[in-house]
């Protein structure tokens, strides 16, 4: 390696993304706002490994799936496994909550959980390889009210942080009863379609009919205008769900919008799925999707337990929260001389210690520099410290905002600061 490339920057990987300092402070208020609407419908918070063994994925997420058939990040340790870096959650939650027996708890069970997800999808607007999702799962409990609960839960929560412009859809994809005669006239219809399906659509005819409705592409969209609506061929126990769940969200007083085609990319639904866009994210425009996944549970080993949640893309719901930056509330210490940058590191200590924000300068600095640093960091106030300063334990407190000064000693300095927040 030559001298001039051993020095040539390694740039990010491409569709990943620094989530920098000026906009942390986003992300950290929509994650908690996020995180205690949770908690107030009885959510608890479950972490699990960032990868597991491939087979989860393949044998939850699905095989026939465009995440399993082409997106996973899947590598082979140095002990020769198979892993994939996590393409979706529900695999995960449901095998921990086998393996960690916490079945056994009181259900219905709920559980959330926040972070990094890994899909080798096109990169573009809204579309990344590692994006985060958060995540809600419910187990054990078969009534239609909670898949109203948790639409609703996603509606307060869009609320309080004022997101608009969204719309529900909601569809049954059915059961594994009344999905086969759909199956059947659905493959017929399509295989009528012929050439106007693409050839990733001809292939899904046999493996997957109902991801044709997923299909991008202009003449698969046309084609599948014509092709008859699940929603028509629900057994009596999926139809009354149906119609239990979308008089719930009638209660709630949530407007939505029934979509028969709307059928989610992953093969585990059963009954509800729904999704919740927005008009002001363009080609991606899901913010939020989920479904029951009733089979799931016991297709992993595990009981019979019926599940249902959602994930919601945070990188597109951040898009579309309005936020107002809050004024920064920090203390700048501009000291002058050795003792006061010695006095200025206890001050600085004695302030963090309650709570208070310092930043304390330690270059050798003109008073003029140093307050115009403090200006463009956005300090709220400086305090100015100088030999005098030090000798009498009486400093200058400088409001930024309105240029006032006074002398204070260490415990006005802190009331004041603390009075004003
Ligand atoms: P899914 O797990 O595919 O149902 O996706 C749930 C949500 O995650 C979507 O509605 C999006 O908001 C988000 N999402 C899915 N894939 C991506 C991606 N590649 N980049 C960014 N967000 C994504």
């Amino acid at each position: 390696m030559s001298e001039k490339q051993k020095k040539r920057l390694i740039p990010a990987i491409k569709g990943t993304k620094d989530i920098l300092p000026q906009d942390i402070r986003k992300w950290q208020k929509v994650e908690a706002v996020t995180k205690k609407t949770f908690e107030l419908y009885g959510y608890r918070e479950i972490r699990t490994p960032i990868f597991e063994a491939t087979e989860l994925f393949e044998k939850g997420t699905g095989q026939t799936t465009d995440i399993v058939i082409k997106e996973m990040y899947t590598f082979t340790d140095k002990g020769g496994r198979s892993l994939t870096l996590r393409p979706e959650y529900t695999p995960s939650v449901v095998r921990s909550i086998i393996e960690k027996r916490l079945y056994l708890q009181p259900q219905p069970l709920r559980v959330y959980f926040m972070g990094p997800m890994f899909r080798y999808d096109k990169p573009q607007k809204g579309r990344y390889r590692q994006f985060h999702q958060v995540d809600i799962e419910v187990f054990g409990e078969k009534d239609p009210a909670i898949d109203a609960e948790i639409v609703e839960m996603a509606d307060a929560l869009f609320k309080k942080l004022k997101v608009t412009d969204t719309e529900v859809l909601v569809n049954s994809v059915g059961c594994r009863r009344c999905r086969p005669a759909y199956h059947k006239e659905l493959r017929r219809k399509a295989e009528q379609a012929g050439e106007r399906l693409c050839a990733d659509c001809q292939k899904k005819i046999m493996t997957n009919p109902l991801r044709i409705f997923d299909c991008k592409v202009k003449t698969c969209r046309e084609a599948s205008k014509g092709f008859p609506e699940i929603t028509d061929y629900l057994c009596p126990e999926c139809e009354e769900h149906f119609s239990k769940f979308c008089s719930y969200l009638d209660l709630y007083g949530i407007d939505y919008r029934r979509e028969p085609r709307l059928v989610r990319g992953l093969d585990y639904y059963t009954k509800t799925t729904f999704e919740i866009v927005s008009s002001r994210l363009g080609a991606q425009d899901a913010i939020l999707g989920g479904g029951r996944y009733d089979d799931m549970m016991k297709d992993f080993g595990g009981p019979d337990i019926c599940g249902i949640g959602f994930a919601m893309g945070l990188e597109r719901f951040i898009s579309v929260v309005p936020f107002t930056e809050k004024k920064e509330k920090f203390i700048y210490l501009a000291c002058l001389g050795d003792r006061a940058k010695r006095a200025g590191m206890e001050l600085a200590r004695y302030l963090r210690r309650d709570g208070v924000e310092c930043l304390i300068e330690y270059k050798e600095r003109s008073l003029k520099s140093q307050m115009s640093r403090a200006d463009k960091l956005g300090a709220a106030w400086v305090l100015i410290i100088g030999e005098d300063e030090v000798k009498k334990g009486l400093y200058q407190l400088k409001e930024m905002a309105t240029g006032m000064q006074r002398e204070c000693s260490r415990e006005e300095i802190m009331k004041i600061i603390q009075e004003s927040s």
